[in-house]
């Protein structure tokens, strides 16, 4: 039987060759394509304002008589068009016009258009509004519908992909769209059939509540929202599905490393942690790769559990790779893991994007011999050229900024026609439990929900930057009694340049103002061999104050440090800052970290800043971040991919989140919808297949 998947759009009227290429840039081939190609927002076109009573910003219809024409000359040429009502006029202007078009709106026609107020040299005006000469009398109210208003690409304009997505809904009555849902689910939601919904979206009826369908909550639309969820949802559950149909080695430890591994900790592991390490090594034995994701607060201590889990690989034989999205983490990672496997007997490798020539050489043959149990490093171990003898296990620090397919990227690190790794994914700072259910369907949880006995609260308090001097005392005591401090600096992100000099600018005139201190500098641009030597230098004691760039964001640890300066905490997100914070509170000392903002404060501003003092808790921050920013600022840039819906609306939406995660898994089964749904909402945007 033929579906709407299988016509092509070139069988509308008016569409040939040249238009098919332009939809094909929206991801629209086949009829069944373009019905879901959903309006993302709607005009209200079923009034006429009356002129005077616009303001600027307005968008809408007005109607009325040319007063006059005139064809301006200035800098720009344009035609501007004056229209009367009886309330008041207003102008159209236009800078590209034909002389027909200058024909047409002669003195005395009548002129409906649809534009958005902007204050211009005539008064307000549109600037090349939609219109109509001679309208047809509006419909009545009651018959009058929203405008849907699509997402467009060059070449094609909103009338022309309405029409055809007019023409592309009279073809549902012979070929309705195939529903994937039961139709009992739907009616315990109240939800209507696909076809039902599609057409509603496309051609609002008259009688349809308005501002339901504005802000996206008509049944209609959430029927839609929700099969695109779930279609997320699915896709994810399909990679993992593919990534576990292989098979991986049960990393089955024999020897007592694990064990002497815990003996030689100067701690005791938290509950938290021991019931993480279970579900990990649990996981392990298994023949099918692990795929789990580790959340803990900052300081919670899952370093210690990515070592315990790479032991237990080690221990069987199969090699690690660990993996940051820093080189100042990966190198943090590195020191601790030398520290912690070196009296094991254990060496580990270390691969950055700089490590090049000779060194690199003899790393890629150790990795590639087996030689090397286990091989530390940034972006650098997805390249081409890093193959391993037996790799078991992949630990990816993700930081929020790996996506899905670069962690599958992974998955192919093996020797051709070897096992497929066991991974484990570490996450910097929470995520929302909402979120983590959507972007990282694909993965088993684990929480580490407790930190390590005798961590101090961390005071925060917010200064406006007029307090310098003092911020600068606060510092100088704290010193004096043999503490240690941080002073971050913050720029807008982009310029990394401008950051680091910023921080140099920073540490001079502190090292000016604290001539008794002695002041370390770290940021991005040093040479990675500086760096280390700083940092090593502020760890053993020898450096009383760090001046740093957000490099220091993730992992380091010093646990002498118990005081943070954060300039300009206004220009970071709130997880940033969580993290950044965490760099104290890690000792004996009461901790205590000073947001020095420049006033004045955006309402958005304050509301991060305030809820940093209020909350130390990352999971609460993490969940008032998602508020604040949205999911894809959450997230970070590379996952945004993952979020962008054409109708779901993360905030507006998460109430399905869990209905979908529930449902997802019983439909698994059935490959065939399965496929069909992604295939209806992914389209070729995603191929998780090809990663
Ligand atoms: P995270 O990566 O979760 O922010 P880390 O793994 O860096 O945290 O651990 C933070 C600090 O706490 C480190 O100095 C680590 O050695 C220490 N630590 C980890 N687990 C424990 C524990 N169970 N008891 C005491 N200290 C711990
Ligand atoms: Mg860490």
């Amino acid at each position: 039987m033929t579906s709407l998947e299988d016509i092509q759009v070139t069988a509308l009227k008016g569409v040939g060759a040249s238009l098919a290429a332009t939809l094909a840039r929206l991801g629209v081939h086949s009829l069944q394509d373009l019905l879901f190609h959903l309006p993302h927002r709607y005009e209200d076109r079923t009034r006429i304002v009356p002129m005077g009573s616009l303001r600027v910003g307005d968008v809408a219809v007005v109607e009325g008589e040319v007063a006059k024409a005139d064809l301006m000359m200035g800098r720009r040429r344009s035609l501007q068009v004056t229209l009367r009502d009886d309330s008041g006029f207003l102008v159209m202007r236009f800078f590209h016009f034909s002389a027909a078009q200058k024909n047409q709106l002669a003195e005395g026609q009548r002129v409906r258009c649809y534009g958005e107020v902007r204050p211009g040299r005539a008064g307000y005006e549109f600037y090349h509004p939609e219109y109509q000469v001679n309208p047809a009398p509006m419909a009545s109210h009651s018959e009058a519908t929203l405008t849907p208003v699509y997402p467009l690409t060059e070449g094609i304009q909103q009338p022309r992909v309405r029409s055809l997505c007019q023409q592309a809904l009279a073809y549902l009555k012979r070929y309705p769209i195939r529903d994937w849902l039961p139709p009992a689910m739907l009616a315990d939601y109240q939800l209507p059939g696909i076809s039902e919904a599609v057409e509603l979206v496309h051609a609002p009826p008259a009688d349809a509540p308005v501002h339901l369908l504005m802000e996206g909550r008509h049944p209609a639309q959430q029927r839609l929202v929700m099969e695109e969820l779930l279609a997320h949802q699915l896709s994810l559950l399909r990679v993992r599905q593919q990534i576990q149909a292989r098979e991986a080695l049960p990393l089955l430890p024999r020897g007592d490393l694990v064990e002497r591994f815990l003996d030689s900790l100067p701690f005791r592991l938290t509950g938290a942690q021991q019931q993480v390490m279970s579900e990990i090594r649990q996981d392990l034995s298994q023949p099918v790769p692990m795929l789990r994701l580790v959340q803990g607060d900052v300081g919670s201590g899952k370093t210690v559990v990515a070592a315990l889990a790479a032991l237990q690989a080690i221990g069987s034989g199969v090699q690690v790779a660990m993996m940051a999205p820093t080189e100042i983490l990966a190198e943090q990672h590195y020191n601790n893991f030398r520290e912690w496997l070196e009296p094991l007997g254990i060496r580990p490798g270390w691969l950055s994007g700089k490590v090049k020539g000779k060194a690199r050489a003899a790393m890629l043959e150790q990795v590639a011999s087996g030689e090397s149990a286990m091989v530390i490093g940034t972006h650098a171990l997805f390249q081409n050229d890093v193959l391993f003898d037996r790799l078991g296990l992949v630990i990816i620090d993700e930081q929020h900024r790996f996506g899905v397919h670069q962690r599958l990227a992974l998955k192919e690190k093996g020797a051709a026609d070897a096992l497929a790794p066991h991974q484990l994914i570490m996450t910097a700072t929470p995520i929302p439990r909402t979120l983590a259910m959507s972007a990282y369907a694909d993965l088993d949880t684990s929480v580490i929900d407790e930190l390590p006995p005798g961590r101090k609260p961390i005071e925060t308090i917010a200064l406006p930057d007029s307090r310098r001097d003092d911020i600068i005392g606060r510092v100088r005591d704290a010193c004096r009694t043999g503490r240690q401090a941080y002073w971050v600096c913050t720029l807008i992100e982009e310029s990394e340049a401008l950051q680091c000099q910023a921080a140099e600018v920073t540490a001079e005139s502190l090292r000016e103002r604290l001539p008794e201190l002695k002041v370390g500098l770290v940021h991005g641009r040093l040479k990675a061999q500086e760096k280390a030597t700083v940092m090593q230098r502020f760890k053993e004691g020898e450096l009383d104050l760090l001046v740093a760039t957000t490099v220091i964001e993730v992992g380091v640890d010093v646990p002498n440090a118990s005081l943070i300066i954060i300039e300009n905490p206004e220009r970071l997100g709130l997880a940033q800052l969580h993290q950044l914070r965490g760099r104290v509170g890690r000792g004996e000392e009461a901790s205590f970290c000073v947001l020095m903002y420049h006033p004045p404060l955006s309402g958005n501003g304050r509301a991060r800043l305030q809820a940093l003092r209020e909350s130390q808790d990352g999971f609460v921050i993490a969940e008032k971040d998602l508020e604040i920013r949205g999911p894809g600022e959450v997230l970070g840039t590379r996952q945004t991919g993952m979020m962008q819906f054409r109708l779901a609306d993360f905030e507006r939406d998460k109430g399905w989140i869990e209905a979908v995660r529930e449902m997802a898994p019983a439909m698994m089964g059935d490959s065939g919808s399965v496929d069909a749904i992604i295939r209806r909402w992914l389209g070729e945007r995603i191929r998780y297949g090809d990663v």
